[in-house]
């Protein structure tokens, strides 16, 4: 049986760094299923599929064949053969993602996906319903958070760093919005698992938060 680590939480929670290094110190995959919703958004963007029509996000979705593979270490999206990988983090695809990510076909065939990965190979997986609906007999379930005001000021930095203009405020916004969605969608919305430990970061430093999921698997 493989290992499995399921991370979830809200937006700029810190997921993505936390998983990485967590996976990296255990010599387990990581998997960033945004990442998938986020290649499905892109599709959708790119073939003007209207966001409130659910039948076209439907059929649209059913051409977008999106598959996963691993450059040293780094998961790569690949999107119809295509590598999108450098084209998912920007605010237009996310905030796509969130909506798109509601349709229960989307997340019918990127659950697919998600489970077959973590049935052959020790995981570490973060998302939004990683622990209560993609691997429920995950070995360690954390439920990861921080304060809206610092989740943001993550995002901005991490925008900032990039180089791409960004405006704290309505980073914020977005934030709240996203957050919204994720927990109001009627398929699988953003919880904490009964049995996930809640790790609240906003003043943990990364080392931290990694020494405590290490320590959980240890114990798991
Ligand atoms: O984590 P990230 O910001 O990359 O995710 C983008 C969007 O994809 C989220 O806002 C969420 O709506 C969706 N998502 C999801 N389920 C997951 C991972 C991401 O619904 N397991």
């Amino acid at each position: 049986m493989s290992f499995q680590i399921a991370i979830d939480g809200p937006a700029g929670a810190g997921k993505s760094t936390i998983a990485k290094a967590v996976s990296k110190k255990l010599g387990y995959i990581y998997v960033d299923t945004g990442a998938m919703y986020r290649a499905m958004a892109l599709y959708l963007l790119r073939q003007h599929v209207d966001v409130s029509d659910s039948s076209a996000i439907s059929a649209a979705a059913g051409n977008a064949d999106i598959t996963i593979s691993y450059v040293d270490g780094a998961q790569q999206v690949m999107l119809n053969g295509e590598n999108v990988t450098g084209l998912l983090r920007t605010e237009e695809v996310g905030n796509m993602a969130s909506v798109s990510s509601a349709n229960p076909d989307v997340r019918a065939k990127l659950v697919e996906l998600q489970q077959a990965l973590a049935a052959r190979e020790n995981v570490v997986m973060d998302g939004r319903d990683i622990g209560t609906c993609v691997l429920p007999k995950a070995d360690v379930k954390v439920y990861l958070t921080a304060s809206t005001q610092c989740r943001a000021k993550r995002r901005y930095d991490e925008l900032c760093a990039k180089g791409e203009s960004c405006d704290l405020d309505e980073i914020e916004a977005d934030i709240r919005d996203r957050d919204e969605r994720d927990m109001t969608r009627e398929v699988s919305p953003l919880r904490q698992a009964e049995d996930a430990v809640l790790v609240d970061s906003s003043d943990m430093s990364i080392e931290e938060v990694v020494a405590e999921i290490i320590s959980l698997a240890q114990k798991g």
